[in-house]
């Protein structure tokens, strides 16, 4: 009998195996013509000042309506496009999405509203001549309209040119943001080694900020270290007004999260950019 478990539960877990192994392969197949066929969109989450309550950047999140599954999380497809160097078509039309936006905004709004997208370290390392068309686009960008984010890892791999890229891209009139801060590795060397203009602190640290002391203390040390490196502080993740009192008490520059607005439509962001102050509930 112990035979017979022993060998259902090998056939159980190869048939598992199997069904993973089958469901990555069909997500790789859909990715593929997901990006031949153009199959995404950018949504926008307002980042807000605290100071005047405007909204006054954007993080452009990428979306893939997927035919039968319905909207697949990036949480969930970025990594098999890293795996996979989809990565490279991916980025490339979410960067040049994030550019025609940004012009687009520029002349509806008559005032820059700086677009933040994502890049990943994979990115970074394997681009090749992407990253000089990247920079020769960005050459021709008002100063201050695109910023890129990076993880702590990036910062870390040796392996890479990663200063003189972040130089290059200083240059070229591009901000970077340090996102997910303090989720990564705890070495803090880097913060002065590199120009970075914002810390993104992660939502971990967020959450409970108004409940929990030592979130509390931490965002504030962040906010003091960060200011006197001469960067500035946006808070994620912030879900409720009490959120936002306290990150506003403690000094932080920025705030985006549900709180504020989920991601929403390049128009549904036009909307909360023009009204006066930022308020809740806009849902995707
Ligand atoms: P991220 O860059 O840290 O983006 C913030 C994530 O938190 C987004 O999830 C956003 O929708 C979510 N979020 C915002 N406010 C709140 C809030 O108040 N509460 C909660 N619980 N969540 C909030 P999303 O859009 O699912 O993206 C997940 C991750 O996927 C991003 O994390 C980023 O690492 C990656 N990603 C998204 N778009 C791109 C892209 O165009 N390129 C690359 N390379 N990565 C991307
Ligand atoms: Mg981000
Ligand atoms: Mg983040
Ligand atoms: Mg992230």
């Amino acid at each position: 009998a112990a035979k017979e478990q022993g060998r259902n539960r090998y056939h159980y877990f190869t048939d598992s195996m199997q069904q993973q192994a089958h469901y990555r392969m069909r997500l790789i197949q859909d990715l593929r013509s997901a990006v031949e066929s153009c199959a995404f969109q950018l949504s926008y989450q307002p980042i807000v000042e605290l100071k005047s309550g405007q909204v006054t950047k954007a993080e452009a999140l990428i979306r893939w309506h997927h035919p039968q599954r319905g909207q697949v999380s990036p949480a969930e497809f970025i990594p098999v496009a890293e795996d996979t160097g989809l990565i490279f078509a991916i980025g490339n039309w979410v960067f040049q999405q994030a550019v025609k936006q940004s012009a687009q905004w520029r002349e509806q709004f008559g005032a820059e509203v700086q677009i933040s997208i994502n890049k990943s370290p994979v990115q970074f390392r394997d681009e090749g001549s992407h990253f000089h068309e990247w920079l020769q686009t960005l050459q021709q960008q008002p100063d201050g309209g695109i910023c890129i984010e990076i993880t702590e890892g990036l910062l870390l791999d040796t392996n890479m040119p990663v200063s003189e890229k972040l130089l290059a891209y200083r240059d070229a009139g591009v901000q970077v943001s340090l996102d997910d801060f303090g989720t990564g590795y705890s070495s803090l060397a880097y913060l002065k080694k590199f120009d970075i203009d914002y810390l993104k602190i992660d939502q971990s640290f967020t959450k409970n900020i108004d409940s929990d002391a030592s979130n509390q203390t931490l965002c504030e040390a962040i906010v003091v270290m960060a200011h006197k490196l001469g960067m500035k502080v946006i808070a994620e993740g912030v879900e409720t007004a009490a959120q936002a009192a306290l990150l506003q008490q403690i000094n932080c520059d920025y705030a985006q999260g549900y709180f504020y607005s989920k991601p929403v439509s390049a128009i549904e962001f036009a909307s909360l950019y023009l009204q006066p102050t930022a308020i809740a509930i806009h849902s995707e």
